[in-house]
């Protein structure tokens, strides 16, 4: 084929960008040994995360938002992305590990473009260093705290950085099966649990981002039909008119809080039941609120509404590229084999070539 053909073989095959490439590289030793890709989480915007990288040094890779990836520091260098770190015995995990920063935070879902783009870098890494899935750590599993005020020994939870990649639904998006069964170093003593949450994350089954990106619900395929009609009329059916009233839960335990504290007598903001609205007029549905049931099914439905094709994804054109931030707008739409899923379902595992990118006129 002509595209192989003009293509040059390459030992890396991940486009990665030199524009924030450390100017630390030649001061940073050669690593020994490369056993772990360690994971990161920014915690700042994209902008000051990459001078802040690029001027220390403190990574080898970082992946926006739009899924770019810079290089920081050359891979088999040292780069000082750990900080204070234990590893099955082994301290100064920067000595054995790659680092990625990934712009965002480690309690919230990455947009699907950047969830690709860090899975195609770390398979790559992967496969050159012959690192199994399990190898693939984050920041708060190698971290740890010396003693200080809160706790009187060496523990683990110094961090929560890039936590989420240790949630099993994030995995899967990566394409990692498996993840660190336990923490070695914990059940070796080394180390005591000193943040009991972030060690359900790790190593539990906490998983706060199971479903921030949930799949297109499995509806019968629509024929276009009496029965897919029907379908979307009890979804479009109105719900009885809840008003939205919160019901007055029970206080939620603060974090810090000691268990002592008694229930609160009324919360100083107890919202008085507003003046209850008027009671809903039923049917209609206010036509700015994009519904999952509204939604259209078809390509003549999104061409009816006013949509208009902006490009089709394929290999060098990724979504985001074709939407800008808008590739998961709720108001953005990829078809493909007569699927219509909306921009903020699309799951980043199937974003595929051949999707085509709607978005109003
Ligand atoms: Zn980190």
């Amino acid at each position: 084929m002509l595209v192989s053909a003009v293509l040059p073989m390459r030992a890396f095959a991940i486009e990665a960008s030199d524009r924030y490439r450390s100017p630390r590289n030649p001061e940073r030793r050669v690593r020994a040994s490369t056993e772990l890709i360690v994971l990161h989480t920014t915690e700042a915007a994209e902008h000051g995360s990459l001078i802040k990288l690029c001027d220390r040094g403190e990574a080898h890779y970082c992946v926006t938002e739009s899924g770019k990836i810079y290089r920081i520091v050359d891979r088999d260098r040292e780069a000082f992305h750990a900080g204070r770190s234990m590893w099955c015995g082994k301290e100064d995990v920067d000595k054995f590990s790659i680092g990625i920063e990934c712009v965002g935070h480690h309690d919230k879902a990455m947009p699907s473009v950047q969830i690709a783009a860090i899975r195609t870098l770390v398979k790559e890494l992967q496969s050159m260093y012959r690192l199994t899935d399990d190898k693939v750590v984050c920041h708060s599993h190698v971290a740890y705290g010396a003693p200080n005020k809160w706790h009187s020994q060496k523990h683990r939870g110094r961090k929560r950085c890039g936590m989420l990649f240790a949630m099993p639904s994030v995995r899967s998006q990566l394409g990692l099966k498996t993840r660190p069964s336990y923490d070695a170093d914990v059940r070796a003593k080394r180390l005591v649990v000193g943040d009991e949450y972030l060690r359900k994350v790790l190593y539990g089954n906490v998983d706060t981002m199971r479903g921030a990106y949930a799949p297109e619900p499995a509806a019968p395929k629509d024929t276009g039909g009496l029965f897919s009609w029907f379908r979307r009329k009890e979804k479009e059916k109105p719900k009885p008119p809840t008003p939205e009233k919160k019901p007055v839960s029970a206080p939620k335990p603060a974090a810090k809080a000691p268990s002592k504290v008694p229930p609160k007598a009324p919360p100083k903001t107890t919202s008085a039941p507003k003046a209850t609205p008027p009671a809903p007029k039923s049917v209609a549905k206010p036509k700015a609120v994009i519904s999952a049931a509204a939604a259209p099914r078809s390509v003549k439905e999104l061409v009816a509404r006013g949509y208009v094709l902006k490009g089709t994804v394929t290999k060098g054109v990724s979504a985001s590229k074709i939407a800008g931030g808008k590739w998961n707008s709720p108001n953005t739409y990829y078809t493909i084999r007569n699927k219509v899923i909306p921009g903020n379902k699309i799951d980043p595992a199937h974003i595929e070539n051949g999707m085509c990118i709607w978005m109003p006129k």
